[in-house]
């Protein structure tokens, strides 16, 4: 049996809807900054319950014009973790400011007990990611975020519907930062971002960095950049959360991971699961967990044919990349120890209940014979 860890050949296989929906944008010729777009924020308004949504280029650009908006620039430190997707590390190297990294808890997310010990008279801004889906323990980061004055720009790129107690991620911070990459729960055809924020003053700057700083055809107030959401990518986007879509889409995937979890308790002894607190909605964009031997798993589950992948062989901060930086090896141990033992398993909504009861039949093959 193959299990893949990709699904949009699954997801688009009839697409007939998306392409009349396309069909009709083209006719209409709205391709800049069009209805569609300005339908999709308002859908991201509503499922965040925050007053503003702006579209951008990509997840990149979310953060990116986030930290550029709120001054963040050379000079500047701006505090997150190197247990991330690389685009989180880049955004704040993009604008000048320098990465300032703090360790990884057993949940994927930043370890709230390291940020004050990494705060310096330069730190501007603290940037949690909701990794894997999970939210980032956004209480203690506001608190601290208060007492040292900083801004938060939270990286909800694969955290769409995720949520503590209920709130959604990236509505405690200055802004939130979605991605709609075709990796993402909520995935378009190409590229595509959404920041949410509750401050107008946040929102009118980010409405005009986006779009060259114009305040119209002939007047310029700021000079800014290109980062358009795509029309036709918003018309996607529409479909996808259109009848509930991205809602099962997530129910899906929470399902697949509470039957792993279950499947995997009696392998106690070589598998630990990140805890799943009852207040806490993880949407699972990745299913990973840490396991013994995990080198030799992710080769006997990829020989048995499921697509098991590492998120991510390499910690940030040893990239070469980051070399500038000045971290070493032994630096952030639960990343590295993240990036040593932890497995991604295919956790995406449309896998059959055959694809994954055969995914905890070959997990058990391997530790139980
Ligand atoms: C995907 C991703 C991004 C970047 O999103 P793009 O839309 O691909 O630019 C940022 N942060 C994290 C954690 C991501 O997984």
């Amino acid at each position: 049996m193959e299990v893949p860890f990709g699904y949009l050949d699954r997801q688009f296989a009839n697409i007939d809807s998306y392409l009349d929906a396309i069909k009709k944008l083209v006719q209409s010729c709205d391709f800049t900054l069009g209805a569609p777009v300005r339908e999709l924020e308002e859908r991201f308004t509503e499922l965040s319950g925050m007053p503003y949504s702006v579209g951008v280029g990509s997840g990149t650009d979310a953060l990116i014009l986030s930290l550029k908006i709120l001054g963040i620039g050379p000079g500047d430190e701006v505090v997150t973790t190197p247990n991330t997707f690389i685009a989180t590390v880049g955004a704040i190297a993009m604008t000048g400011a320098r990465p300032a990294f703090v360790d990884s808890n057993l949940d994927y997310t930043i370890d709230v007990s390291q940020i004050e010990a990494a705060i310096t008279p330069s730190t501007k801004a603290i940037l949690p990611v909701h990794y894997t889906g999970r939210p980032a323990e956004m209480d203690t980061i506001m608190d601290i975020a208060r007492k040292y004055d900083l801004f938060v720009v939270e990286d909800a790129c694969t955290a769409i519907l995720a949520a503590i107690n209920g709130r959604q991620v990236g509505t405690w911070g200055d802004t939130g930062c979605y991605s709609m990459h075709p990796l993402k729960n909520l995935n378009i055809w190409g590229d595509g971002g959404v920041i949410v924020t509750k401050s107008e003053d946040v929102y009118n700057k980010l409405k005009l960095f986006r779009n060259h700083g114009l305040k119209n055809r002939d007047e310029v107030l700021m000079f800014g950049h290109n980062s358009r959401l795509d029309s036709i990518q918003a018309v996607i986007a529409n479909r996808l959360m259109e009848e509930d879509n991205v809602y099962s889409i997530t129910d899906r995937r929470i399902q697949n991971a509470m039957t792993y979890d279950k499947a995997f308790s009696d392998l106690g002894e070589f598998i630990s699961i990140p805890e799943r607190p009852n207040n806490i909605k993880q949407v699972f964009h990745l299913y990973i967990i840490r396991v013994q031997d995990r080198n030799n798993l992710l080769r006997f589950l990829n020989e048995s044919g499921i697509k098991a992948k590492v998120h991510y062989p390499i910690p940030i901060h040893l990239q070469k990349a980051a070399s500038y930086l000045g971290y070493k090896a032994g630096d952030f141990p639960v990343a590295e120890e993240h990036s040593r033992i932890s497995i991604s398993l295919p956790c995406h909504q449309y896998l059959t209940d055959d694809e994954i009861n055969y995914v905890i039949e070959k997990v058990h093959e391997f530790y139980l014979g």
